[in-house]
């Protein structure tokens, strides 16, 4: 898979004895969790992975040289049951994904490290990824850290119905992967389809409401889209990767410096 990640902070490039020597106080080790799935007709099965990858790879790139911050190789396939029935979509259950990331856990806690953060770029896994932060915390004393997406970014130029709703192969992630990987984006077979229109507020939502129905995409969205990828440009897609590595960038500085409250 391609990478954005410079060499001096991928962990699998270091030798054991590099790995010993390493200050484990003051290390961030960062997982990586995404998907392969479907992405409509126009997007690759690896677009969260690929776009993991890239924001995560930008954002390390903006660090300091001498911040001990290190990738560790990403759990490529999350939990995408929500994308079953589509061709080329590869789903891990629930329990076997949470015990992936447990064993990996137990594995760094080992070694001696003290702080790791999950950076997921896949929905389908954020609320797994969140007990799993709590739960390595608690089993072996990690000071663990979830972090999502494009980092809180705000997107300036993308409108209040895909800012809600673009949740799939919709603008933000054609827009990111037309700037990256063009080559891999196919602009002849877009397809636009949205779960809830903001203009017209339901009882019940698909995601971020007090009540929400659960979702599967070929109830809904045919073509697997859920979102508008139409108005995607390769020159929105860069500023934003640089808005969301610049967020992430400062949230690993954070969770760098980060001391438990006395
Ligand atoms: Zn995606």
């Amino acid at each position: 898979m391609k990478t954005w990640i410079p060499e001096i902070r991928k962990f699998s490039y270091l030798n054991w004895k590099q790995v010993e020597a390493l200050p484990k106080d003051k290390t961030l080790l960062v997982l990586p969790t995404a998907a392969i799935e479907q992405h409509g007709h126009h997007l690759p099965l690896a677009t969260d992975t690929l776009i993991n990858n890239l924001l995560l790879g930008k954002a390390l790139a903006k660090l300091s040289p001498n911040a001990s911050v290190y990738a560790l190789e990403p759990v490529c396939y999350g939990k995408s049951n929500e994308h079953l029935g589509f061709p080329g979509t590869l789903s891990l259950s629930a329990s076997t994904f949470m015990a992936v990331v447990r064993d990996l856990g137990a594995s760094i806690a080992a070694a001696g490290f003290r702080k790791l953060a999950l950076y997921n770029t896949h929905g389908g896994n954020s609320s797994l990824v969140d007990v799993l932060a709590r739960d390595l915390r608690a089993e072996f004393g990690l000071r663990t850290f979830a972090l999502y997406g494009s980092g809180g970014a705000s997107f300036e130029g993308l409108n209040p119905q895909e800012r809600a709703y673009g949740f799939h192969a919709g603008e933000v992630e054609t827009a990111f992967l037309l700037n990256a990987t063009p080559e891999l984006v196919d602009s002849s077979v877009y397809t636009a389809n949205y779960i809830a229109d903001v203009a017209n507020p339901k009882p019940l939502l698909p995601e971020n409401a007090a009540a929400t129905f659960a979702w599967l995409t070929r109830d809904i969205a045919k073509s697997g889209v859920m979102g508008d990828p139409r108005p995607a440009t390769a020159e929105n897609g860069h500023r934003w990767v640089d808005a969301a590595a610049t967020q992430i960038a400062a949230m690993l500085e954070a969770m760098l410096a980060f001391e438990d409250p006395a």
